[in-house]
């Protein structure tokens, strides 16, 4: 009999599942106090300027410091939190906060330094919510700071769930005067024609493209670095601008930068950092002419 057919097989799928959700639920309850509880972190990683070097902004990824558990990831907690509802406040929290550090950290700058921005991602069910036009508004008003250094970034499932009604909403953030981003891009089932029907600003090249990015790719013909290229022309023809995610090697920021692809982000710049490093982070590549970045990635 094949593997999963018998009793014991069932009982074992069984088992795991009622672990599974008994797991989830206990995910569920911590999560109701973690806000009170201010168990929620926001971590920054810096976007960089790939023909200057220069850090043109910071997206901003949540991070839950669990009592027990430690740091749960956000593909672990986020899911739970949109099932439950809980993205919405939490999403609000998010929003203020990545506005408010925005606000902080373009106070630290010279004036010769260009204008920072914040990205913040949005998931379907904050999206869906009649009050996100405020809460952006909201968030904005308060740490005054202009909109259009503020970047939401979407996903293309979130778009493909509902294409006319996320149309509507995308030109409402439009009008905030907020810039929207597609994310992880070429991992959906987003047909590229449509592209055009949405108001993006800017194309996140997911991290799996980048990541096949090697040099033995480069040096026989065709390597698979046509994905890469594809995507920055489409993205250089309907005037968007481009961000590579997932960059961890020199060789890949080289060859991205050859390409044209003129914003970079990854572990080779820096990992998202806790609000504590960034000002000296920041301060720091803002003195180095060329950035803080030594050819090896590690920051100087
Ligand atoms: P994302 O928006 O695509 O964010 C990029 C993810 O790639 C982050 O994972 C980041 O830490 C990771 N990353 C950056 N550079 C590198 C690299 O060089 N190598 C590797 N291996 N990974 C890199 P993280 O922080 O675990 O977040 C995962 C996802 O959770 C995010 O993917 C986003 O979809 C979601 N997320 C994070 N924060 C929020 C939030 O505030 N709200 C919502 N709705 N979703 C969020
Ligand atoms: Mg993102
Ligand atoms: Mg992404
Ligand atoms: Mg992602």
């Amino acid at each position: 009999r094949a593997k999963g057919t018998t009793d014991d097989g069932y009982k074992v799928f069984h088992h795991q599942m009622h672990t599974q959700a008994v797991q989830t639920l206990k995910l569920e309850t911590d999560m109701r106090h973690a806000l009170d509880r201010n168990e929620f972190e926001l971590h920054f990683q810096p976007i960089v300027h790939l023909p200057s070097m220069h850090i043109s902004g910071f997206e901003a990824l949540l991070r839950w410091q669990h009592p027990r558990r430690g740091m749960v990831p956000p593909l672990e907690f986020i899911p739970v939190a949109e099932e439950t509802g809980i993205i919405v406040p939490l999403g609000e929290w998010v929003l203020r906060t990545a506005c408010e550090t925005l606000a902080h950290l373009s106070g630290l700058l010279s004036p010769k330094a260009g204008p920072l921005t914040m990205s913040v991602n949005l998931s379907a069910r904050q999206f869906r919510n009649k009050r996100l036009a405020d809460t952006v508004e909201s968030a904005l008003s308060m740490a005054r700071v202009p909109a259009g250094s503020l970047c939401l970034e979407v996903t293309e499932s979130l778009v493909m769930e509902d294409p006319a009604r996320t149309r509507g909403i995308l030109r409402q953030m439009k009008e905030i005067g907020a810039s929207i981003a597609i994310d992880d891009f070429g991992t959906g089932y987003s047909s590229l024609s449509s592209l055009h029907n949405y108001p993006f600003d800017t194309l996140k090249i997911d991290q799996a493209f980048v990541r096949a990015m090697r040099e033995e790719h480069f040096t026989a013909r065709n390597g698979r670095n046509s994905i890469v290229r594809t995507i920055l022309a489409l993205a250089e023809s309907m005037g968007m601008g481009v961000v590579a995610e997932g960059i961890e090697t020199a060789f890949q920021k080289e060859a991205l930068h050859a390409m044209g692809c003129a914003h970079a982000q990854g572990y080779l710049f820096a990992k998202p950092m806790a609000f504590s490093s960034l000002e000296s982070f920041l301060l720091d590549a803002e003195d180095l002419a060329f950035g803080p970045f030594g050819s090896n990635g590690e920051q100087k």
